[in-house]
Order: C-alpha cells, then structure tokens, then sequence
C-alpha cells in the first residue's frame, strides 16, 4: 500500500530556523574555561535535515579528558561542591533550570538545528523534561542521609551515603539534552563532580548548558563536557583512574566495550541500553488508544528511542481492524522541516543511521514481510525516512530481532496469553513493554512475568522524574530517575561507635 505522507511547509508562526540560530559554544569546557581540544583537531556537527555543516567542534581526545578528570578531581577532593550545604547545592541545580526555562526557546532550536528533531518536541517536550529533571534532584540534594542500624553489643552504628566522586558520562545523541539532565540531575544532587562526553553528532546544547551552569554559579570544576569520539574522547573517560564511575547509555555493544576497559579501574558502571521492546495489543482493548499508543511508541523522535514498542503483537482476532487504524494513522503523518510547527518526524540523526535503518527496510522485504506503509527515502535531501510498516512479521526475521532505531514497526499476529508472554520474552533484550487490554488479569500476569524494567498498561512512553527506568538483561544494569538513579551516584558508609 502506498503512503500519502504530505511535506510541511514552513510557517509563518515558526518560532525560528536553522539559519536563526547563534552557535555559542563549540570548545571543550574544562575546570570552568572554553578551551580547544589539547590536539587542535575539530570536527564537523552536521543539520540531518539539510545534510549541511553547522559548526566545527573541538575534537577532544584522551589528553583533554585528562585535563577534565584532574578538574573534576580537584573540585571533588578539595573544593567547596561536595562540602557544601546541602540545600545550597539544591539552589543552584534550582537556578540552571531557571536559566534553561528562560533560555528554552533558543535551547529547543539549537537542539532541533543539531538533532533533526521537531521543534514542537524540543519545546514543548525534551526541554521541559530537562528542567523537570533537574528540579526533581534539585529538591533532593538536601534529603540524602543514611540510617541508624541497631546492632549487637554496646555500639552505636549508623551509615553515610556519600557522593560516589568523580562521575564520568557518556550520553548518545537521540535525546541529547534530557540525557545530559537525566546524568547531571542525580550526580550534582549527590554532590559528584562530572566529566562529559556527549555525542560527536549532538554536542551544542549539552556545551549551551555547561555555559548556563557556569552563568548561575557552579564552581570551577564541577561540570566539565569534553566532545569528540567514543573509541578517543569515551575510551578515555572510561580508563581514567581519577574518575570513579561511568553512567552510559547508548548500545550494548559499546557498553561490553566499556565493562572490558574498565575492569583496570573498578568503576562503578550504570548502563542504560537498547531494546526491542514488544508492545501487546489484546482483542478486548480499546482499539483505539492502542492505536494511538503504538503509533507514538514507535514513531515518537524518529523511532529512535531505545524503549520504541518496536515489535507490536496484535491479537489475531481483531487484526485486520487494527492495522486499518494504524495505517491511517501513520499515513497521516507528516514530515519535513523540522522547524515548521506542524512537522511531526524530521530526519534521522545521520547517515549511518539512515544506511542501517534503510538497510533494515530491504531485509525486511527480502524476509517476506509485507510492508503496508512506507518503506521509502522522503525527499531527497536530509535522512528522511518514511514511517514504515512491516505486517506479518515472524519471531525470527531479523526486523522482529535487532533494534533498528529508526520508524520502522514490525507487526505480529499472537493467540492467546499463554503464548504471549513467552514470545515477548524471546530477546535478550529487557528494557520496556507494554500490554493493551481491558482485563486486569492479564495486564496484570504480563506486568509480573515480562522481563523488562519498564512495563506499560495501557498507555506508552509515560516517563517522570520520580519514577525509575532501566533494563534486564541486555538493556542494562543500575536505575536511572527516582530514589534508585540517585542511589546509583552515592556510595554508602558504615561507622560504628563504641559506646
Ligand atoms: P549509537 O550507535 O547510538 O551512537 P554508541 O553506543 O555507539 O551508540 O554511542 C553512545 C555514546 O558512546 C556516544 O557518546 C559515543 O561516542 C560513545 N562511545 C562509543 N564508543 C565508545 C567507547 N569505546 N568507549 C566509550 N564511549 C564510547
């Protein structure tokens, strides 16, 4: 079936373009200064929706991440950040996330210019996630106390947690804003100090932010972000003794590298992963909220978000009237400029992703997938992909296994619960999942037998602050957001007194 997507135009009430945008920041932020990369090397950030240069950025590598963990040591061990008052530390996470309220305009236009995405999503979503973010730590920076344990003898026990130290971190490009808030938040919150290294294809907004905390009052020190590559910049960061811990998020098989170079160092790892995550649509739900919610589930940021509901399971019995609903509604959708307000998918990030996820298209294809949407190139300029569509997709076709990131949905028909669950958990990924139906029993049983950290019912992508996220198996290990992403940034200390 052919899709009849339409091309945005711009419109007049377009809050800005890409031509609009002041680049600010494009230098390695160390120990509160600009500074080059130590090599002089830069490198090209490239606007995925016209394929065209936007700046060149200093190519950090191993001898400016060097500069940064001594920084951050330095800021740690004998600065004022760790030892400060508590509820001090809270007003200034308090006060960047006013600068970045005050600043969302220009930082959701800056993040569409770098990643492609709509601008009605940088605005009106990742940034006031970012700041909803940092204002959830904020208010716990001055509630991290540990607990008074009675033990045997005449003692008195108690334990401290404290700050892990030096945090390193290294975020992907697909949310490059919110990834930076989800690693900051918990670690500025516990008192850490931060070496960054964001995604050579999306530094400039995590660079505007760094400004912004030095704008409202971080000491020196505190925040460094070095840009460059994973296998230099992320390599480094990973290997340094001076850095306690590495939060990651990105690919599994970035994170094996990680857990092998790190073994030197001991540190501390968090990982957050990918996934291939099924989202299951019973006969007895309502059909058209499921619809709804496996649409933005997928296509939700280019379907590049690593909880996509990327294998949809569709009850054989109502199949037919599902895929009418989904079909309408992905041949609805429009793409283009990601700067014109009515754009719902701009392009992918670049051209490795835009190769692997239209090589993907044509497996799918030579597999005997039936692709009922897209499954085309949009345009001819920028990595537009159209929303795709794959029916009668099978368990072991290569588009029902491996994460593709990108808007391509594979559909598969199930009978029944006892085969559902198993065939959900046919992956050795775990990260999220989601059940469609009207009996409590079954979402239930799904909820507590589907191996993955996040379990949706009955709606898709809901995300806050306070509640924790992460994978099972090979999406990852440690929480991010809530208690348990703060916990992941502290250390805790037990001290017994003889009484
Ligand atoms: P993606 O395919 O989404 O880019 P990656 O896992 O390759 O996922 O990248 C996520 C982040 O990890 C990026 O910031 C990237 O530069 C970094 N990275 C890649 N390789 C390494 C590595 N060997 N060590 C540390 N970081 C790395």
């Amino acid at each position: 079936m052919a899709t009849s997507l339409q091309k945005s135009e711009k419109s007049e009430a377009s809050p800005t373009s890409a031509a609009d945008i002041p680049i600010q920041h494009t230098d390695c932020f160390i120990d509160g200064q600009w500074l080059p990369a130590a090599s002089g090397k830069t490198f090209a950030t490239i606007n995925p929706a016209t394929e065209q240069e936007i700046a060149q950025v200093a190519e950090g590598d191993a001898a400016d991440i060097d500069l940064a963990a001594k920084a951050a040591r330095r800021a740690f061990d004998s600065g004022d950040w760790p030892k400060m008052d508590a509820r001090d530390r809270g007003r200034l996470m308090y006060q960047l996330a006013d600068r970045i309220e005050a600043e969302i305009d220009s930082l959701a236009a800056l993040e569409t210019l770098d990643n492609g995405k709509p601008i009605r999503e940088s605005r009106n979503v990742d940034v006031p996630l970012v700041i909803d973010v940092l204002r959830y730590y904020a208010g716990y920076a001055d509630k991290i106390h540990g607990s008074t344990i009675p033990i045997r003898g005449n003692y008195f026990c108690y334990t401290r947690r404290e700050p892990v130290g030096v945090a390193g971190q290294i975020i992907p490009w697909n949310f490059p804003m919110l990834m930076t808030a989800w690693k900051w938040g918990p670690a500025l919150a516990a008192g850490c100090t931060i070496v960054m290294k964001p995604a050579e294809q999306t530094p400039l907004t995590c660079l505007r932010m760094a400004q912004l905390a030095k704008e409202v009052g971080f000491p020196d020190g505190v925040i460094n972000v070095v840009p460059g590559f994973g296998p230099t910049a992320g390599a480094a960061v990973v290997k340094h003794p001076l850095i306690d811990k590495v939060a990651f998020t990105g690919e599994h098989r970035t994170a094996q590298v990680i857990t092998r170079d790190s073994a030197d160092t001991l540190k501390r790892l968090t990982f957050e992963l990918g996934g291939k995550s099924p989202n299951v649509v019973y006969a007895d739900a309502d059909l058209d909220a499921a619809a709804q919610g496996a649409y933005m589930g997928l296509y939700l940021n280019q379907g590049q978000c690593c909880c996509a509901g990327s294998r949809l399971f569709v009850e054989s019995s109502v199949h037919e009237e599902f895929m009418e609903k989904l079909t309408k509604l992905t041949n609805r959708r429009k793409l283009g400029d990601p700067f014109a307000d009515d754009t719902e998918q701009g392009p992918q990030v670049d051209q490795n992703q835009f190769d692997k996820i239209m090589s993907y298209i044509d497996k799918g294809r030579q597999e005997g997938a039936e692709c009922v949407s897209g499954g085309q190139r949009f345009g001819d300029r920028g990595y537009f992909v159209e929303p795709t569509i794959f029916d009668s997709v099978t368990d072991e076709m290569a588009i029902a296994q491996d994460e593709i990131f990108g808007p391509v949905l594979s559909v598969l028909k199930f009978d029944g619960s006892d085969e559902i669950i198993e065939r959900a958990n046919r992956t050795f990924y775990g990260l999220a999942a989601a059940i469609w139906t009207q009996d409590v029993r079954k979402a239930h049983e799904f909820a507590a037998r589907v191996r993955a950290g996040t379990v949706w019912v009955n709606c898709y992508d809901v995300f806050d602050a306070a509640a924790p996220f992460g994978g099972f198996k090979m999406s990852g290990y440690g929480r991010e957001l809530g208690e348990e992403g703060l916990k992941a940034y502290t250390e805790s200390k037990t001290v017994t007194v003889a009484l």
